[in-house]
């Protein structure tokens, strides 16, 4: 059955991954809580980046900045100038639209795509995206400041001080992850598009020239992260801007895009910046950013490699992808073949019944586990309804503790995907879980 966004938004609030934000106050438009499970999955997903472009690359450093910046700095972004989206209001139902995000065909006849009449869309106005607001008790011209609307900027003001700091070279690429903020004019589609995301940004900065080089093994490398946290390849895609849809600053940009049920949409973008952003910043801050190569003994700007992906859609991406109703003998199965690297839980603990010293000896294992793991005791009802949450909340092993456990030490461990069970002996459980979890994580 195919999976649709309903039942994902369903799933989600069901078993508490993600909520509507202020949900008793009738919630707040595309803004979202993540639940106990969401919010496991979520880190997850940021620390299996974070790991595979800090940790696996002795070239590539992290960063923090504060999400205030100073405001020169989204004047030499181009952001307070550029960063808008043309927006156009119907007059009879009053809702707001994209303008290019407008059948063409209705576009013409200015038709509303939400009321259907005909002749009512304004003209397109542009609508800056910055959230902005006051730093300071008052409130006056000066003390504006923005919530950023991405997490580069923070990267390329902190270029010098990393570099002079870190021992690096060119190449070298500084990573981090963080808030961003934008007023859509059509958030939606659930965390697909909200007002309040994070991103997962990566800049490399290159000496120019080899930009290219940088930009293809980039490319190529990101879109094997997503295999490698367990999407299927058939739903994963570039898709290569056009002339006209390229950013003024950007040289080469593609889109790694995953074909989710709304159809294929961008879920990271890997940009050829040139060296637009710190030409930019060197000439608003009047500091030299410029970079000397000892070996060639040449000065230059560096060209910047972006990678730029969303947490909150790389986390509907694995939701989706893992979402599977499977038809058994006598029910039906939900079940979420989550990655174990992102998986919240990554073993549940059951003793099958509440008695004959089960419930002891599966709490003993829980305790053992739970010094490394993130894992989860159950006793409460039928052991197959206990597999069942399970299956919905994507945790690939179930370790039952069961009358054979009595007599020989041996547990059950149930493997989601597959949902067979193998005996193995209790003293060696943890090290086999590990061991599962590290295969299927690769
Ligand atoms: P779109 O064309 O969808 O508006 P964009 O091209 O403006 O996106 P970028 O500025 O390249 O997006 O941002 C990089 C990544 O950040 C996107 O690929 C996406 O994963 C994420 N992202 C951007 N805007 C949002 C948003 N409003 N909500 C959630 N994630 C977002």
């Amino acid at each position: 059955m195919a999976v649709t966004m309903e039942k994902i938004v369903s799933l989600c609030k069901r078993r508490g991954f993600i909520f509507q934000s202020s949900d008793i106050y009738g919630g707040i438009n595309a803004c979202y809580d993540y639940g106990p499970l969401g919010v496991e999955l979520k880190n997850n997903v940021k620390s299996f980046w974070w790991r595979s472009m800090v940790y696996a690359h002795e070239n590539v450093v992290g960063l923090d900045a504060a999400i205030l910046m100073h405001p020169r700095v989204w004047e030499a972004s181009g952001h307070v100038a550029g960063f808008s989206d043309p927006l156009v209001d119907c007059k009879v139902c009053k809702q707001r639209f994209r303008e290019d995000e407008i059948d063409p065909e209705k576009l013409q006849v200015k038709q509303c795509p939400k009321c259907g009449n005909k002749n009512a869309l304004t003209d397109a106005r542009q609508f800056n995206l910055m959230f902005k607001t006051s730093m300071g008790p008052v409130e006056e011209k000066g003390s504006e400041v923005y919530l950023r609307p991405e997490t580069a900027q923070g990267i390329y003001v902190n270029y010098r001080n990393v570099l002079d700091s870190s021992r690096q070279k060119i190449p070298f690429g500084i990573a981090q992850i963080g808030k961003a903020f934008r007023n859509e004019i059509t958030p939606g589609n659930f965390i697909f598009r909200t007002r309040e995301f994070e991103q997962m940004e990566m800049q490399y900065f290159v000496k120019p020239g080899d930009d290219l080089e940088a930009f293809e093994m980039w490319k190529e490398r990101r879109k094997a992260w997503y295999t490698a946290l367990g999407i299927k390849a058939d739903n994963l895609r570039f898709h290569e801007h056009g002339k006209d849809e390229l950013a003024h600053y950007a040289k080469a940009a593609f889109d790694i895009e995953y074909n989710y049920p709304i159809g294929w949409k961008e879920l990271e973008g890997v940009h050829n910046r040139t060296d637009f952003d710190l030409s930019r910043h060197q000439e608003y801050s009047g500091k030299d950013l410029t970079y000397f190569e000892e070996a060639t003994r040449e000065r230059f700007l560096p060209y910047i490699v972006e990678t730029s992906a969303g947490v909150d859609r790389t986390v509907l991406t694995c939701l989706v992808d893992a979402y599977e109703e499977q038809q058994l003998d006598s029910e039906m199965r939900t079940v979420l073949h989550l990655s174990p690297a992102v998986a919240p839980v990554k073993a549940a603990v059951f003793p099958l019944v509440k008695k004959d010293g089960m419930p002891e000896i599966a709490l003993k294992i829980t305790e053992d586990l739970k010094k490394d793991l993130l894992v989860f005791y159950d006793a409460g009802g039928a052991v197959g309804r206990r597999y069942r949450r399970q299956d919905e909340a994507g945790t690939p092993y179930c370790i039952t503790v069961d009358s054979q456990t009595l007599e020989d030490e041996t547990v059950t461990i149930r493997d989601r995907d597959t949902m067979e069970q193998e005996r193995f002996p209790m003293k060696g459980i943890k090290q086999e879980i590990m061991r599962r979890i590290q295969n299927r994580s690769q």
